[in-house]
């Protein structure tokens, strides 16, 4: 069997003899070759890193089971988190599998079905407050520090460092680090996670560079490109829809110290890359998820050349979560009558 993140990176992770190993079996996801879209933005190479394959459906369980492993290491016997939906499915499933009492709060209304349904299947005690992700936070601060319950947020300095992996993973399987690195921008614990994880490996000569760091924010929440707080964000990509990110002084460090850039993307672009990732790569990824690719599309359209560079695009979350989406930025499907004849003639038409 293949060891389990906390095992496999131990020396890499802020791991005790004390601190019990577990798992659900997170990590390990698939580093793809693009099959259409490399050629067709105009990549050397241009790799997808699937997220969404970790058992909650996104990149959240990578740091979440170093946080829940490390809260219960300090005796804690309940953990809360806020959360625009996967934060929450990842701490509920953690949680279960240790027998901790989980609180989620959530903004009211503005989390995906089916992130609600994990967290509810996982049986977490979910409070939805009639506020934004940011507020939400600020709560969860105050409560944590008040009570003896762990904060899982990615403010939680174990969160990042368990979600450094995926940056020790691509370099693995790579043979070293790629030139650009894509990833969507929310609340910026991952691209400084992934910093972290490029330049860690480097020091200790697992690999003979660092990529750029390339993030991208929603155009309607982007308060890194603004450099200034956005009071009420909104995007159709709720998984970033974040006005004041926890970590913006890490992305903006890992945006400097890479030779990077943090730009944002606009709903329109971001369903798009949606939908090309979906239809031309086989990849359902949740819109967040595409900002990445969304990033890389716009800056090759505005003149940058990739024709000789190395690429990965971090797809962040499974697009399972938000079917309500993918079903109204989709064509429509075609009804018609249980007749041979009908259905003939629209498979032969095309
Ligand atoms: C949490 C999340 C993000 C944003 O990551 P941050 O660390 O908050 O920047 C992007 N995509 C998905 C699917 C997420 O769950």
């Amino acid at each position: 069997m293949e060891q389990c993140l906390l095992a496999k990176y131990r020396d890499f992770l802020p791991t005790t003899p004390q601190t019990p190993i577990i798992t659900i079996g997170e990590g390990d996801t698939p580093l793809v070759r693009s099959q259409r879209l490399e050629r067709e933005i105009g990549c050397g190479e241009l790799y997808f890193k699937l997220e969404g394959c970790n058992p909650t459906g996104s990149f959240k369980d990578r740091g979440m089971v170093v946080a829940v492993a490390k809260a219960i290491e300090a005796q804690n016997s309940a953990i809360i988190c806020a959360s625009t939906g996967n934060t929450s499915a990842s701490a509920a499933a953690y949680g279960a599998v240790c027998g901790l009492t989980t609180f989620v709060i959530v903004p009211r209304g503005n989390i995906a079905l089916g992130k609600l349904a994990q967290a509810l299947i996982y049986d977490a005690r979910i409070l939805a407050i009639d506020a934004n992700f940011d507020k939400a936070l600020e709560l969860v601060r105050v409560l944590a520090q008040k009570h003896p319950i762990a904060l899982v947020n990615s403010l939680n300095p174990h969160r990042i460092e368990g979600q450094k992996t995926a940056a020790f993973e691509i370099v693995d399987a790579l043979g070293d680090a790629p030139d650009y690195l894509f990833i969507p921008v929310g609340n910026a614990g991952n691209i400084t996670a992934y910093w972290k994880g490029f330049v860690h490996y480097k020091q200790v000569g697992r690999a003979a560079s660092t990529p750029k760091m390339m993030g991208f924010e929603a155009e309607g929440s982007a308060a890194i490109v603004r450099d200034k707080v956005i009071p009420d964000p909104k995007t159709v990509a709720s998984a970033i829809r974040i006005g004041n990110p926890a970590s913006w002084r890490g992305a903006v460090a890992a945006r400097d110290e890479s030779g990077g850039e943090i730009d944002c993307v606009n709903d329109e672009e971001i369903l798009d890359a949606y939908r090309l990732l979906a239809a031309k790569e086989g990849v359902f990824g949740e819109p967040a998820s595409a900002a990445s690719l969304a990033g890389l599309i716009k800056l090759a359209k505005s003149g940058y050349d990739f024709s000789a560079r190395k690429v990965v695009c971090v797809i962040t979350g499974t697009g399972l979560k938000d079917p309500d989406t993918a079903i109204q930025s989709a064509k429509p499907l075609t009804e018609l009558p249980a007749d041979l004849e009908t259905l003939e003639k629209v498979i032969v038409q095309g």
